[in-house]
């Protein structure tokens, strides 16, 4: 099929891709604990439903050793001798959160200026349309041998991914792996996520005195902790706002450029408040080291007394540069949070997650075809941005099928609101994303 009778397939399907992601958001399948998971299970079957009526063969779903949270697999052959593609979505969603704030009920979804309003929308259902829309438009005959994996507990656990991916590597090898999981720039501007940082964080607690004593009788001989805390932690950024901790990596940024007014429009920042750190914007979100503290353990204001606190603690959170090395970052992190403490106060450092980040190989042919693909189907040639938040299984992929291309776009935008309340998808950005996948498709097939 060329590229306009794709389009048209794409297009012509789209009531019922629509449809299908109405379904969809019509479950509520949060796989937190606590919450149901007959949810869950249900739209796994739906999912798998959708795949089959699509053309994917061998629909089946893959179950969890200790969870109900399902997962659902299928694959069609393509021609002898064709590349392998996988595809991956996830069908469990974040909690609906406040009920009040939504503009129309979460799980009621509903069209309103060319975008579907309902939790999951954006986040990740729309994928899970896109690809059965892609396989569609070939009808179940693809230029190429496609699978499809579709997760049950993306949001809520990374338990089971090395389960999920590394114990099915031979079901789910590919040459080229698609995470629709990501998003547009803007609206209608195709985009490729080409980097994700890594996280690690630990908790830091400061120790001067074994119990609490007078702060009239022995305050300005005696320090407390958590000025003492409050000294250690001013000590994670030089003056100007970047990383102060030694040793961590960072590289120049080369795709999208944010502006200071892009930033400032996105977040809901005072205005007297100037931004931290030096280089571009992009490089402080995307390429850089970040340090936050995230919380302390001490007394509360209405409870504080006229004590001298004896022991305070602080999480402390470093986003890493994609490819740095999070073990490392860690140790660097806790000496550097050691090393910073004032007037001999005891310190000790428990130390939390670390999750690898991964700067994307964009080099290969199937990039430069998702490149063409995406240029196609949009009329505009696609922009590369990075993911300042961490993407776990991206990394668990890379580890699994080092040689295949691991390529991260999506049918959401800067307006989805995914995780927070009035959730929704450009239901124009869902047919090009569609587009852009089965053209991706007939760019890898062999010529
Ligand atoms: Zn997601």
């Amino acid at each position: 099929m060329n590229a306009d009778e794709l389009r048209d397939a794409i297009h012509e399907g789209m009531p019922g891709s629509l449809s299908e992601l109405e379904r969809l958001v019509r479950i509520p399948s949060i796989a937190f604990p606590g919450y149901d998971t007959a949810p869950v299970r249900a739209s796994a079957e739906a999912t798998a439903e959708i795949l089959e009526a699509a053309g994917f063969a061998g629909v089946h779903l893959i179950e969890l050793p200790d969870e109900d949270h399902p997962a659902v697999f299928g694959e069609v052959a393509g021609p002898e001798g064709s590349p392998t593609v996988l595809l991956y979505a996830h069908h469990d969603v974040q909690p609906e959160g406040p009920l009040e704030e939504w503009s129309s009920p979460p799980f009621e979804p509903v069209v309103r200026d060319g975008r579907l309003y309902g939790r999951g929308s954006s986040d990740d259902k729309c994928g899970i349309v896109a690809h059965a829309a892609a396989m569609r438009a070939f009808g179940g005959a693809p230029p190429v041998n496609v699978k499809v994996i579709v997760e049950g507990e993306e949001e809520a656990s990374t338990a089971h991914l090395p389960f999920l991916i590394e114990g099915h590597k031979d079901l789910l090898a590919a040459d080229v792996v698609c995470v629709a999981d990501g998003g547009n720039w803007r609206t209608g501007v195709p985009t490729l996520e080409t980097s994700i940082r890594g996280v690690v964080d630990c908790r830091v607690t400061v120790r001067t005195l074994d119990l609490a004593v007078h702060s009239g009788q022995f305050g300005g001989a005696v320090p407390d902790a958590l000025s003492c805390l409050a000294r250690i932690l001013a000590t994670l950024h030089d003056a100007e706002g970047n990383v102060a901790i030694a040793g961590l990596a960072s590289f120049p940024w080369s795709g999208v450029q944010v502006t200071e007014d892009e930033l400032r429009e996105e977040t809901p920042m005072r205005p007297g408040v100037e931004l931290i750190g030096s280089g571009s914007i992009s490089e402080r979100l995307w390429s850089r080291p970040a340090v936050s503290v995230l919380g302390i353990d001490a007394p509360r204001v209405r409870e504080a007394s006229n004590q001298l606190v004896p022991v305070a603690s602080a999480k402390v959170s470093l986003r890493l540069a994609p490819g740095d090395d999070p073990d490392k970052a860690l140790e660097l992190l806790s000496r550097h949070l050691v090393d910073h403490a004032p007037w001999g106060v005891e310190v000790t450092v428990e130390q939390g997650e670390a999750g690898h980040g991964l700067q994307v190989r964009s080099n290969g042919p199937a990039f430069a075809a998702m490149h063409r693909a995406m240029e196609t189907a949009y009329g505009r040639a696609p922009v590369e941005i990075g993911s300042g938040g961490s993407v776990p299984l991206v990394p668990v992929l890379a580890r699994t099928f080092p040689l295949a291309e691991i390529l991260m776009y999506g049918a959401s935008d800067e307006r989805s609101q995914y995780h927070s309340v009035d959730e929704s998808v450009d239901l124009g950005d869902l047919e090009r994303t569609a587009l852009a996948e089965a053209l991706l498709w007939r760019e890898l097939a062999p010529h």
